[in-house]
């Protein structure tokens, strides 16, 4: 099976042509990603009719960069997969539209895939990791933490209630004047920072349901900075070390009850556990620290596949539509349509009615 992935939810354009042979070898055959980040970046965001515009000149090269770099045409591949949400409505509308116009000119099925789902399943490809496991994605747009079961069974155990993490980087970034993306500069930051100096809420710790919230924290650090302004760079940095301490330590509470209700619902078969961790977020070292330990003491395998595969990008996209259609699932009718809002469980709506 061979596919061409297609990806423009947020603000990355993408495409990749993803194969798996007879003997089930996956090959990652091109993965192709233009970021927008120079185009957002003054804004201090994500700019939707921007990234829409930004999606609609560059999306027809970069698929015929991917199948060039992965030396096929249309013919050598077997469906189309595009991303159909959740996300910016105007990028999802550009690359769907696109996907569905290359599987009609070229008869080739299409599947619209879920973007959350395409987070779920890369862990399959890069680390081979059976069901059922466990993926915290904590990325701009999404802090969720996921029970993967199986192919298009996913059950959400927790969300943010507010802000994702990323998000949180990125208002805490902004508000200490440190450069967009957030998460990098904060990072930076903390390195020579006193996470002792100031004591920023856990929000939900301590709570028996695995939800996350960030804004109280981004609050707190407001306050913070108001009280002891004007900053130094030292107090920029005692306020970003403090800050990735509470999240650290947020998520050391929230992933390990989550840790331990998987092993009450799947007691040991014998193959260790996993927990994947998928988003931008990822490539923070202070949170993958602390997860990798929380793993180590709790049994769990921790996979963190290559950060270029935890972003948004293309192979994931092509790699679930391979695994759907190597499921037998039905495609999708040309006339889908793109959903901003898609939670990844048909029943999380009623659960709590953030579909971010
Ligand atoms: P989504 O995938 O949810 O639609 P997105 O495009 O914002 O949205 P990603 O590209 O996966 O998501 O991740 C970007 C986010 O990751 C930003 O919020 C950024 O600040 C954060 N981030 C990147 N590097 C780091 C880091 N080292 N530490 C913390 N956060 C980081
Ligand atoms: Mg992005
Ligand atoms: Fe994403």
């Amino acid at each position: 099976l061979r596919i061409l992935g297609i990806e423009t939810s947020c603000d990355e354009t993408a495409a990749a042509v993803v194969e798996r042979d007879a003997e089930g070898h996956s090959n990652v055959l091109s993965d192709v990603v233009l970021s927008q980040l120079d185009e957002h970046s003054a804004y201090g965001g994500v700019v939707p009719e921007i990234a829409a515009r930004a999606h609609v000149e560059a999306l027809d090269e970069l698929i015929e960069e991917a199948l060039a770099r992965a030396n096929v045409s249309l013919d050598d591949v077997d469906a189309i997969a595009a991303t159909s949400g959740p996300g910016l409505i105007g990028g999802l509308l550009v690359g769907l539209m696109t996907g569905k116009a290359i599987a009609r000119a070229a008869g080739k099925p299409l599947y619209a895939i879920n973007h959350l789902e395409g987070h779920a399943l890369t862990a399959r490809l890069t680390d081979g990791l059976s069901f059922p496991y466990l993926m915290l994605l904590v990325s701009g747009g999404h802090t969720q933490l996921i029970l993967v079961r199986g192919v298009g069974q996913y059950e959400r155990w927790g969300t943010t209630i507010d802000d994702a993490l990323g998000e949180a980087f990125d208002k805490t970034a902004k508000l200490l004047g440190l450069p967009y993306p957030g998460g990098p500069a904060v990072e930076r930051m903390a390195r020579d920072g006193n996470p002792a100096r100031f004591d920023f809420p856990r929000p939900l710790v301590g709570e028996a349901r695995l939800d996350f919230s960030f804004s109280g924290l981004k609050t707190a650090v407001r306050q913070a900075a108001q009280d002891i302004a004007p900053l130094s760079d030292q107090d920029v940095a005692d306020i970003c070390a403090s800050f990735q301490k509470a999240v650290s330590r947020t998520l050391k509470d929230r992933i390990g009850r989550g840790l331990q209700r998987f092993k009450t619902e799947f007691p040991a078969t014998g193959e260790k556990p996993a927990l994947v961790v998928a988003g931008g977020v990822a490539a923070n070292l202070e949170l993958r620290g602390t997860l990798q330990a929380l793993c180590d003491k709790n049994g769990f395998r921790f996979v963190a596949p290559p950060l270029r595969l935890c972003t948004d990008n293309a192979v994931m996209i092509a790699w679930a539509g391979l695994e759907r259609m190597a499921t037998g699932a039905a495609p999708d009718a040309l006339d889908v349509q793109p959903r901003s809002r898609w939670p990844l469980d048909s029943n999380a709506e009623t659960l709590i009615g953030f579909g971010k």
